[in-house]
């Protein structure tokens, strides 16, 4: 079997590890966003000024694509044919569409008193936590490696995406890169990069990836012959010096 989104092959994983990951490190991030993006929603007046009757400049205009993200609106969960939602479906009507999705489409398994199953869809979803992004985003983290296997995963994976996208842009969030100890496999160069959010370990260099327990067989494997090597090199100009 392949995953419905990335097409890679799954051997005997039900939800493609590295799908599954970026999902959820995105319904991670999103809640982590909102602040900043309500930030931009009240743009500083500027210093206030001693005798002056209100301030030298017009405070900015609130960004119109901020308003997209944080608004009220429908859900639109078929790709947009004519290109209307040029701004993006916003994050709590995008989040709580697609648990209502999620809802109505998960069979739900009841027993009756007399023992015999019923499986059950429900018609809405319901958060205890409430109904904005937060809640949301917690809701739907329970169901990703279920949704991952879904036939219309790809599509939900693209709007979360597109909806990261979006809200890290305008807010100035850089995702974080920590580099690796180990040289690539691949092409040796020490290139090796754990990024924020993704499950695979990449080589700048060549792009080859590594699973984390990839990774640290192969660190186990080159990292004592290596520093070895570096005490070979280090020794003698220490008794040197
Ligand atoms: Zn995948
Ligand atoms: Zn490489």
């Amino acid at each position: 079997m392949n995953c419905p989104t990335c097409r890679s092959g799954l051997d005997d994983a039900d939800a493609c590890p590295a799908c599954t990951h970026r999902v959820l490190g995105w319904l991670a991030e999103l809640p982590l966003l909102v602040p900043l993006l309500e930030d931009l929603m009240h743009p500083t007046a500027g210093p206030a000024r001693r005798g002056g009757g209100g301030r030298a400049h017009s405070p900015a205009p609130v960004d119109l694509r901020v308003l997209d993200l944080l608004g009220p609106g429908q859900p639109v969960l078929i790709a947009d044919p004519h290109g209307d939602q040029t701004g993006g479906i916003p994050l709590t009507a995008l989040l709580y569409g697609w648990a209502r999705y999620i809802a109505t489409e998960h069979p739900a398994v009841r027993r009756d008193r007399h023992g015999t199953a019923h499986i059950d869809r429900c018609d809405s979803a319901w958060s205890r936590h409430g109904g904005d992004v937060a809640a949301w985003c917690a809701w739907l983290t329970g169901y990703v490696p279920y949704a991952m296997t879904r036939p219309w995963a790809p599509e939900m994976y693209d709007q979360l995406e597109d909806a990261v996208r979006r809200a890290r842009s305008l807010t100035g969030t850089v995702v974080r890169r920590t580099p690796k100890d180990a040289p690539c496999p691949a092409c040796t160069a020490f290139a090796l990069v754990a990024i924020d959010g993704e499950w695979h370990v990449e080589c700048e260099a060549c792009g080859h990836r590594l699973t984390p327990d990839e990774y640290d067989a192969h660190r186990a494997e080159v990292m004592p012959a290596l520093a070895a090597i570096a005490l070979h090199h280090l020794l003698p100009r220490m008794s040197a010096a």
